[in-house]
């Protein structure tokens, strides 16, 4: 049996939650993926995050003994960069309302950064950074409101930090939104600019999308037309996982990064259910039902399949406290 290394030829990996968690490896990721990569399969690095650069990112995973280089690298301010440069042409101004990762990529696209709206900019592109001020946001509403065409590097909302929840670009970007009543291109997940950025990095022709989330790295990897592995090493659980809609429901599931060298988890459709593995699971009167043994991803598989075949979702009680006694040991709930 092929493995999900032999049967794609490039993978674009989410970061965090996927490769690692703040500062740590995730378990088992750095040792797959050197075997990944020995089996041929191209690695990108694909992230959201615009603030640093492709260098920084590079370095952090190299210290995780992750093999990456800075070209390995593929960042939302690339992507937004490029769809800047295609818009406006080499030479033009772009308004840069952002930090350094975001000015060397609009720099390496031929672009000329300016700070001002009324520098003449072609578009602005807006991404994440710490020291932004009131003054910036002001700028990119100016601009924003002449009609310049608004680039942002992402969407997302939240920024996780040791202290908590911080506003992340999407909320920046929204107080531009609630000033000028006009909405930006997004470069970043679930976009697919950026993914195609990847494939592109990579010269895949049947790429995989790895991540953890299903509302950026999942949903992007249809955007995009791409297959997706959804492992549970980060944001998602198996819970949110079963009641996913149809555009945020992935191609594979892993616990983690091992699923990369291991065949795709098999499922076959009954006229009554679904099987994987030594697991069988059915919809009876609207009711989930899940019986078998053997590898409870395998369990957890079965169920999504027969579950998202149903005409609606059916009651999961019965079904989750199978999967709950047999899922949660192996830390798919994290
Ligand atoms: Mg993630």
């Amino acid at each position: 049996m092929t493995s999900l290394a032999g049967l794609y030829d490039a993978a674009l990996l989410d970061l965090d939650g996927v490769v690692y968690v703040g500062p740590r490896a995730v378990e088992h990721a750095t040792e797959s993926l050197v075997r990944a990569g020995e089996a041929g399969m191209r690695l990108a690095y694909v992230t959201n995050n615009s603030f640093r650069t492709p260098r920084t990112v590079a370095e952090h995973l190299r210290e995780l003994g992750v093999p990456a280089a800075e070209e390995d690298v593929v960042t939302s301010a690339q992507a937004a960069a490029r769809l800047a440069a295609e818009r406006c042409g080499p030479g033009a101004r772009a308004l840069v309302i952002g930090g350094e990762g975001l000015l060397s990529a609009v720099r390496a696209r031929g672009l000329v950064p300016v700070r001002s709206a009324d520098d003449g900019p072609c578009c602005v592109v807006q991404g994440f950074a710490p020291s932004l001020s009131w003054r910036d946001l002001a700028e990119a509403g100016y601009a924003v409101g002449r009609g310049v065409p608004w680039i942002a590097t992402n969407a997302d909302r939240d920024a996780p930090t040791a202290r908590g929840t911080a506003p992340g670009n999407g909320a920046l970007i929204g107080v531009v939104e609630a000033a000028t009543g006009l909405v930006p291109t997004v470069a970043g997940k679930p976009s697919a600019a950026l993914l195609h950025d990847g494939a592109t990095r990579t010269g895949a022709r049947h790429p995989l999308m790895i991540g953890d989330r299903l509302d950026t790295d999942v949903q992007g990897a249809h955007c995009a037309g791409y297959d997706s592995l959804l492992v549970l090493t980060g944001a998602t659980t198996w819970q949110e996982l079963l009641m996913a809609p149809a555009h945020r429901r992935p191609t594979h599931l892993a616990a983690d990064l091992r699923g990369l060298l291991a065949p795709a988890r098999a499922v076959a459709r009954h006229p009554d259910g679904s099987s994987c593995g030594g697991w069988r699971a059915s919809v009876r009167d609207r009711e989930l039902l899940v019986e078998g043994d053997g590898d409870p991803y395998d369990a957890l598989w079965a169920a999504c399949s027969a579950a998202w075949a149903a005409p609606e979702l059916p009651g999961m009680t019965k079904a989750l406290a199978v999967l709950d006694r047999y899922v949660r040991p192996l830390g798919a709930d994290v």
